[in-house]
């Protein structure tokens, strides 16, 4: 999406607070003993008692066979993006991490956002794992400037996953984002600064890095939708909607 007016921008702020509440409620109720399906009925309560529509419930992405039957991702321990929390319902476990990916739509504004949130304590191994991701984020934000490049996005937030001793995991990735869930650019997590599409001011984005603490092959599951690690190791998930603006990128969804 690009912004054309006032009203588009301010729809795309407030659906920005909204969601990052919703994640915020959804990241205290985590605990080893919730199931992933009582995390998917919070986030659809929260989102409609907002007046809000939850995206990704009925939305069918390019090359999948059926339409996404929740509101939410939830995404546990190997399990890298995608997981669907009714279906296969789960228990959290104490140790577990737990990928949340969440996206609503207000006034027809659409936004995107993940957290990987550790249930109960997790080794310091893993909170390193979970730094480094976020990290990653952060330095694709700065990285997203007008008169740039998505190559400048995807180098930053490989350089912080692999430069912390994981890998990167290359099918999935950023997007565009606003009037469609997603939209072009493709935006990976990794490439050459100064290539691929051009970057400008307005311009509505999500950034993802999603890293490994192992290899970074991915196996997608029966039910169509939840990717895990090849090896099994642990995988982690951050995520921003952001609005490019002169002299830099907005987080539109700041927790
Ligand atoms: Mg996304």
């Amino acid at each position: 999406m690009i912004i054309k007016n006032d009203i588009e921008r301010a729809n795309l702020i407030e659906g920005g607070k909204r969601l990052a509440a919703v994640l915020v409620a959804l990241r205290e109720k985590v605990a080893p003993g919730v199931t992933t399906e009582e995390l998917d009925d919070l986030a659809e309560q929260l989102i409609r008692d907002g007046g809000d529509e939850p995206c990704f419930l009925g939305y069918t992405p390019e090359g999948a066979q059926r339409p996404y039957p929740a509101t939410l991702c939830v995404s546990i321990n190997d399990e890298i993006v995608h997981g669907i929390p009714n279906e296969s319902v789960k228990t959290l476990k104490e140790g577990d991490i737990v990928g949340l990916d969440l996206g609503l739509s207000h006034n027809g504004v659409i936004v995107d956002a993940a957290i990987t949130v550790p249930v109960g304590k997790v080794s310091e191994e893993v909170k390193k794992l979970l730094y480094a991701t976020k990290n990653a984020l952060a330095a694709g934000i700065a990285a997203a400037e007008a008169g740039k490049h998505v190559g400048d996005i995807s180098s930053a937030i490989q350089k912080e996953i692999e430069g912390a001793g994981y890998t990167v995991v290359k099918e999935l990735g950023g997007h565009g984002v606003g009037d469609l869930v997603h939209e072009e650019p493709f935006i990976p997590n990794f490439g050459r600064p100064g290539q691929g599409e051009l970057l400008e001011e307005n311009m509505v984005l999500a950034l993802e890095p999603i890293s490994s603490a192992g290899k970074a092959s991915v196996i997608l599951a029966p039910d169509g939708y939840t990717f895990r690690t090849k090896d099994g190791s642990l995988s982690a998930h951050f995520e921003h909607t952001i609005l490019i603006e002169k002299g830099g990128a907005r987080i539109i969804t700041t927790l």
